[in-house]
């Protein structure tokens, strides 16, 4: 795929976090966002090479950039991840719930530490983000949020009990959350990617799935960027709130 559309910098001055921007899509986010001129927050847990590269791409692009490593399902590292932002820079514009693991197998075999790491992170990392900075969209009256959900939570996939429970609550969260920022100008969306070709889905393409996807391909991390990128920085979206948009192929039609 080619490129992302040319640099509009719809986000210049602004601040965006994007958790899991290392890998995957959340890099493609994080590089999208920059091309709109934020400055941007690479949060990661442990690769920190990904994310110095990633910094160093936007950096190449003259935007700014930091890679910031929090594990984000633990309360007392997102509030330090938060605290540094605001000490640097004192505001976060744009926040992209975007870190995620998957821990399969079949529910009889999934042991309560595959359950809750899954939970932890995919939706109580959600909640934690979105809470802490929340608290400083609210004082600045605007704020853009997207949280990355899955088709898995809204059609179930055998093997990801785990999962698929923690992406149909982050569709419930958001809107939930949605209602209760809209007051001050603060949008808050979820995006469901289909199949998008990572490091997450790389054991899974021999399962058969591209029978499932109407456009007969995966998607790539830039489709489900390009999405993002409009719910954060469009002017278009000041307007669209608590809603579920798929980048899937057609997997989900609702
Ligand atoms: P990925 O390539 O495996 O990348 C995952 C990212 O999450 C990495 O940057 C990783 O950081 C970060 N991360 C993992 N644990 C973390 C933690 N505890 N705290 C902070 N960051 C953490 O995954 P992906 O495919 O891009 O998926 C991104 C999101 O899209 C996830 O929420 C996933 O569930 C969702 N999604 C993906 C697909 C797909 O087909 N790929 C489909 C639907 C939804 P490190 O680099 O430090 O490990």
């Amino acid at each position: 795929m080619e490129a992302l559309p040319t640099n509009l910098q719809r986000l210049q001055g602004n601040v965006a976090i994007v958790t899991g921007g290392s890998r995957g899509i959340g890099r493609a986010t994080a590089l999208a966002l920059a091309a709109e001129g934020a400055t941007v927050v690479v949060n990661y847990a442990s690769s920190r090479e990904s994310a110095d590269r990633v910094v160093a791409e936007i950096e190449a692009m003259g935007s700014q950039a930091i890679a910031l490593p929090a594990d984000v399902s633990k309360a007392d590292q997102v509030e330090e991840l938060v605290n540094a932002v605001m000490e640097k820079w004192g505001q976060v514009d744009v926040l992209v719930n975007n870190a995620g693991i998957t821990r399969d197998t079949l529910l009889l075999r999934m042991k309560p530490e595959d359950w809750q790491a899954v939970i932890d992170l995919n939706l109580t990392g959600v909640f934690l983000c979105t809470r802490a900075v929340s608290k400083i969209m609210l004082k600045q009256r605007s704020g853009r949020i997207v949280n990355i959900t899955s088709v898995a939570g809204q059609m179930g996939n055998p093997g990801q009990a785990n999962y698929s429970a923690a992406k149909a609550g982050v569709i419930g969260f958001t809107k939930t959350v949605a209602k209760e920022l809209a007051t001050r100008g603060i949008t808050v969306n979820a995006v469901a990617p289909g199949f998008i070709e990572t490091d997450m889905t790389a054991d899974l393409k021999a399962e058969g799935i591209l029978q499932f996807i109407p456009l007969g391909r995966y998607g790539k991390p830039e489709e489900v960027a390009g999405l993002i990128r409009f719910l954060a920085a469009d002017p278009a979206a000041a307007y669209i709130t608590g809603q579920v948009m798929n980048v899937d192929g057609g997997m989900v039609m609702a």
